[in-house]
C-alpha cells in the first residue's frame, strides 16, 4: 500500500502529540512507552519533544522529507494512530498539508493527479 510517511515524519515534528495519560503503559492497559512521554497537565501527557519549540518527537528516527520510521509504531497513542496521510484513505487532510509546509514539502496529491 502507498505509504507517503515512510519518506516525510513532517507531522511528528511539527504538532503537540498530546493524548489521556491512561495511554501509556505506566496505567493498566496503556501500551505507549511511559519513559517517551512528558506530563503535560494532571490528566495529559505527550510524546516527549513534542511540547518543545520547535516540535520533534522523540520516537521520530531519521531525516524528515527522507527515510524517517517512529520506532514505537505499533504502541504509539491514539492521536498518532488517528493522523491520516492526505489522500491515503482518499480523504484530503489539511494538517497533513500544513505539515509538510512547515518542512519544505509539498502537498501530497491525489493517487493519479499527475500535476
Ligand atoms: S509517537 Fe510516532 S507517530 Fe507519534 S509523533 Fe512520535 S514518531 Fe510520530
Ligand atoms: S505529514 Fe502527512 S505524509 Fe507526512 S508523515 Fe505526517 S501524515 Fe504522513
Amino acid at each position: 500500500m502507498w505509504n507517503p510517511c515512510i519518506s516525510c515524519g513532517a507531522c511528528c515534528a511539527h504538532f503537540r502529540a498530546s493524548f489521556y495519560w491512561s495511554e501509556a503503559d505506566a496505567a493498566a492497559g496503556g501500551i505507549t512507552p511511559s519513559h517517551l512521554t512528558t506530563k503535560l497537565t494532571p490528566h495529559h501527557a505527550v510524546m516527549s519533544g513534542t511540547e518543545k519549540q520547535p516540535p520533534r518527537c522523540v520516537a521520530l528516527h531519521g531525516e524528515i522529507g527522507k527515510n524517517v520510521r517512529c520506532v514505537i509504531h505499533a504502541l504509539r497513542p491514539s492521536p498518532c494512530r488517528e493522523f491520516q496521510a492526505s489522500w491515503v484513505d482518499g480523504v484530503h487532510n489539511e494538517r497533513c498539508d500544513r505539515a509538510r509546509a512547515a518542512h519544505g514539502l509539498p502537498p501530497l496529491s491525489p493517487p493519479g493527479d499527475t500535476r
